[in-house]
């Protein structure tokens, strides 16, 4: 299960990089979620202050609260029960999945530094991204 599991990470890491650059750091750290397991929370580099907002001296960041890391996702392999109850062997057969927040993978991509307006209506926002109120 451990092979299956590093999968996992490296699809993640493949595709944030693909999707938000080739030099964004993500990691992936222990999480719980009831049909996955083990369980991860996915983060990435934060993309305003990359990480600077956690030196000494360094300007606290909004995005990250000075954390350096967003969180973008949840992960993890798919849990043997929930193969079962679908009539799938688990010996046989393994799964995982991930997902992403729409809005926090906008904000990195494009540079949006306050999740507020992708909630706000604001058409001038959302003109910007091909949508008309
Ligand atoms: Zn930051």
């Amino acid at each position: 299960m451990v092979r299956r599991a590093t999968h996992l990470a490296g699809v993640i890491e493949t595709f944030t990089r693909a999707y938000f650059g080739p030099d964004i750091e993500s990691r992936l750290r222990p999480g719980f979620f009831p049909f996955t397991e083990p369980s991860a929370d996915v983060s990435m580099e934060c993309h305003v202050c990359r990480g600077a907002s956690t030196r000494p001296g360094g300007d606290p960041c909004r995005v990250c609260r000075s954390q350096g890391w967003i969180e973008i996702a949840g992960a993890g392999m798919v849990n043997p029960r929930v193969l079962v109850a679908c009539g799938i062997d688990p010996d046989r057969y393994s799964g995982f999945a991930f997902g992403l927040g729409i809005e926090r993978s906008l904000m990195i991509r494009h540079g949006v530094t306050d999740i507020r307006d992708t909630v706000e209506g604001d058409v001038r926002f959302s003109r910007a991204f091909g949508m008309e109120a």
